[in-house]
């Protein structure tokens, strides 16, 4: 069963922009798909029918073999996680950043992972030196951006979708983000998904797509 189909799925936003026509496109679990394409091409806005953000004007996307119009958007998106291209904090620190999405009522029933977890999260994304009481917008942009990776990682993801991960950071901080992406992909079967202007070459099987004149070609894997 894939984690993500889109069956002949076709898209625009009421300006006509951002058209995508007839995209057919199978992420299979633990699988690593990069997409590639000119700005303007309608990457995100995949991106955001895979999150139920917009909905196709025909076809149909399914998460795990049930269409998306059956799940409530709020426990889609939980399980369908969107790693923005630049991060987005509200004010608090960064204990209370990560354990945002605790507060919410889906996650009720679940237990918040408690300081010692979201230490070994900081240390493992090399933010181990930033105190857990810090102000989060007091960090750098590359760190707010691996600190919104870890705060979707806490979630356990079925599917990450990472939208050019790599454009607000520094060579250090996109090796660790990719690094720990892939990890997630190889030891958890999180099926990732990544938008790329980057250039990069994973060192693992992955799978590329190039979206041009809102169609999707396989060009690699
Ligand atoms: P990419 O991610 O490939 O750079 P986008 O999906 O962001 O492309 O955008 C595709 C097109 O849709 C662009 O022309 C963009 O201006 C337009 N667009 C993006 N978001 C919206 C929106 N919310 N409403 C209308 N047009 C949009």
């Amino acid at each position: 069963m894939p984690t993500l189909f889109c069956d002949n799925i076709s898209f625009a936003y009421a300006t006509g922009r951002g058209e995508l026509r007839g995209i057919t496109l199978r992420c299979e679990p633990g699988s690593y798909t990069l997409f590639v394409g000119p700005s303007g091409a309608g990457k995100s806005t995949l991106f955001r029918l895979l999150t139920r953000l917009e909905e196709p004007d025909s076809g149909v996307i399914y998460f795990q073999d049930r269409p998306l119009a059956e799940y409530p958007p709020t426990l889609l998106r939980r399980k369908v996680l969107l790693l923005p291209q630049s991060p987005t904090l509200f004010p608090g620190s960064v204990r209370e950043t990560l354990l945002l999405p605790w507060g919410f009522a889906r996650n009720n029933g679940k237990t918040p992972p408690d300081d010692a977890q979201l230490t070994a999260w900081m240390e493992r994304l090399r933010l181990g030196d930033v105190p857990l009481k810090e102000h989060a917008v007091n960090l750098s942009v590359g760190q707010q951006q691996r600190l919104c990776l870890i705060r979707c990682l806490l979630l356990e993801p079925a599917a990450l979708l990472m939208d050019e991960p790599t454009s607000a950071l520094d060579a250090e901080s996109r090796d660790i983000v990719l690094g720990i992406a892939a990890e997630m992909q190889a030891n958890n079967g999180t099926t990732i998904l990544q938008i790329d202007h980057s250039g990069y070459v994973p060192s693992f099987p992955h799978i590329r797509y190039a979206l041009d004149n809102g169609t999707l070609e396989r060009t690699y894997g």
